[in-house]
């Protein structure tokens, strides 16, 4: 089976389309998201509907949450707070509901799946180091788990002997006797210096995972942002991956 595994495209329609083309050539049988559709981005209906055309399972993440009123606005700082108030005022009443009824976690006999970490998913804690990893290792009952929600792609590894290591690899062969954990990075609003789209895909016949990155028209994103009224800043993040 072949998985493409997006996380964090954060209404960026620009983005989501770009990943999709590219994929079409990837032979991807199951598509999953790790959630965040929406929030910061102009464009949160079109980037639900097209999603919804090809993904399997979303998972809830704290954006999506939050503009389905499902989630206290406190959680956020303010650029995210303004993006969610604005994201609320354009929803469609079908598109709220989709996002109110997404769920927090997704086991599959190949890998388990959750936007912040696998304790307590619905306070959406970020997992930013080895000692974060060391808590979703000792829950995981699958070899392989797949976050998203700090848009930094990359990979936690714990051996037989129970040593954690963090790596930025984008190819990532499994080796009997480990764990991993992967950070899918950010479709949408990529936060490693690297302004690129970011996603993955999972082959479990050949036991590999790549993270991929792949160029988009940010300018164009950034430039609805502007003329959406939404933060500037959330414009000028994209250009740079930050
Ligand atoms: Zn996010």
């Amino acid at each position: 089976m072949r998985y493409a595994i997006l996380s964090d495209i954060h209404a960026n329609l620009e983005g989501l389309i770009q990943v999709l083309h590219i994929l079409r050539k990837e032979s991807i049988d199951t598509y999953y998201c790790l959630g965040d559709i929406v929030g910061y981005g102009a464009n949160p209906n079109e980037c639900i509907e097209e999603l919804r055309k090809v993904a399997n399972v979303s998972l809830a993440g704290n954006h999506d949450w939050a503009a389905a009123g499902e989630m206290p606005l406190d959680y956020f700082n303010d650029f995210a707070r303004e993006a969610v108030m604005w994201t609320r005022g354009v929803l469609t009443a079908p598109n709220r509901s989709f996002l109110g009824q997404l769920q927090l976690v997704l086991s599959d006999p190949s890998m388990t799946m959750v936007h912040g970490t696998l304790i307590h998913p619905e306070d959406f804690h970020y997992m930013c180091n080895s000692g974060d990893a060391l808590e979703t290792f000792e829950v995981m009952r699958t070899d392989v788990c797949f976050v998203g929600h700090t848009h930094v792609a990359g990979v936690f590894i714990r051996d037989g002997k129970g040593n954690i290591a963090g790596a930025t690899r984008s190819v990532i062969s499994l080796e009997k006797g480990n764990k991993y954990i992967v950070n899918a990075g950010s479709v949408g609003q990529p936060r490693d210096n690297n302004p690129k789209a970011a996603y993955c895909i999972f082959d479990t016949d050949a036991g590999q995972i790549e993270i991929k990155r792949v160029a988009y028209d940010a300018a164009e994103a950034r430039r609805k942002i502007l003329n959406a009224g939404l933060p500037p800043f959330l414009g000028e993040r994209i250009m740079v991956g930050r």
